[in-house]
């Protein structure tokens, strides 16, 4: 299985348009010891000719043409991307679906909350249904494995399974339709399964370490997880005001770092990284202490094979 980054930072990316916080200041400055990111976004292969997105990022059309792997290859209008895989209804996770409504057949799985949440509340998602086969979706489940299929119905020989990481549906969804959905499909964790065996898993939201997630990160062979914010008290410092990082969904990496020391198994990579997180930094003590702890801060581009 290959699998690219095609993105690494949070909501906003790197720098954000509105933030004037250190970091992008210095980044437009051209004087920032780091790299800008696009908004997360990563892609998987078993055969490195048909892919499948994991979530779809507000950046993938720049993305998709950053990437040759994932130009249209035959025919007049074509894509190697065949679906995408959704963890949660996040507006920097979804709205990239948006973008490829070119009447391109697409497979999208997603849980029923997130699907309904899309399909029923969001009238702009119609236009990813315009004429038969264009988007199928296809509902999973928490802790059932499936496979990814393209939209003809083609086994990739990639498996997944979801866990379920978070109970909080975005500001968006209404109290009503909030009250008719599980709440366990609200936020996901991914395992992807190549035909090696070996395994990705992929968690970059991520609100509390259960003893589950524990188990699930070292059975895998790479983790890429939530470098979201470095501090509680991040975007309160920077903004003055506002929620702790916790009380967004959010781990913060120097509890992360202290509370998954005891993986031994996968190599550790964090992404989903926010402007304002000091470890962007390659100068700084932040980017030291997790480089030094054994982690990598994902960079868009990054690409290996499972
Ligand atoms: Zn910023």
């Amino acid at each position: 299985m290959q699998v690219k980054i095609l993105g690494s930072a949070a909501g906003g990316a790197f720098p954000q348009w509105n933030c004037a916080c250190p970091n992008c200041r210095t980044l437009r400055a051209g004087k920032f010891p780091g790299k800008a990111r696009s908004q997360t976004q990563v892609a998987v292969s078993a055969d490195s000719h048909t892919w499948f997105l994991l979530g779809a990022s507000p950046d993938l059309r720049v993305q998709i043409e950053s990437n040759p792997e994932l130009h249209p290859r035959e025919g007049l209008r074509q894509s190697p991307i065949a679906g995408s895989v959704l963890l949660n209804a996040d507006i920097d996770h979804v709205l990239g679906l948006l973008l490829l409504r070119e009447l391109q057949p697409l497979r999208v799985y997603a849980t029923e909350a997130i699907r309904r949440i899309l399909s029923e509340d969001n009238s702009m998602f119609a236009m990813l249904q315009r004429v038969p086969g264009q988007l199928t979706w296809s509902d999973f489940e928490p802790r059932k494995t499936f496979p990814l299929l393209d939209p003809a119905g083609e086994d990739s020989g990639l498996r997944c399974r979801a866990l379920s990481l978070g109970t909080h549906f975005p500001a968006y969804v209404s109290p009503l339709r909030r009250s008719e959905l599980r709440p366990d499909d609200a936020s996901l964790g991914l395992i992807v399964e190549a035909p090696s065996r070996k395994r990705l898993a992929y968690m970059p939201a991520v609100p509390q370490i259960s003893g589950d997630l524990l188990r699930e990160a070292e059975s895998a062979d790479v983790l890429l997880f939530d470098g979201t914010f470095w501090s509680g008290d991040e975007l309160i410092r920077v903004q003055g005001s506002g929620q702790t990082v916790e009380q967004m969904g959010h781990v913060p990496v120097s509890s992360s770092l202290e509370r998954l020391a005891q993986l031994k198994r996968p190599r550790r990579i964090y992404i989903h990284i926010n402007n304002t997180n000091p470890m962007l930094n390659d100068a700084g003590p932040e980017y030291r202490q997790v480089r030094d702890a054994g982690w990598e801060i994902a960079e868009d581009g990054w690409q290996f094979e499972l």
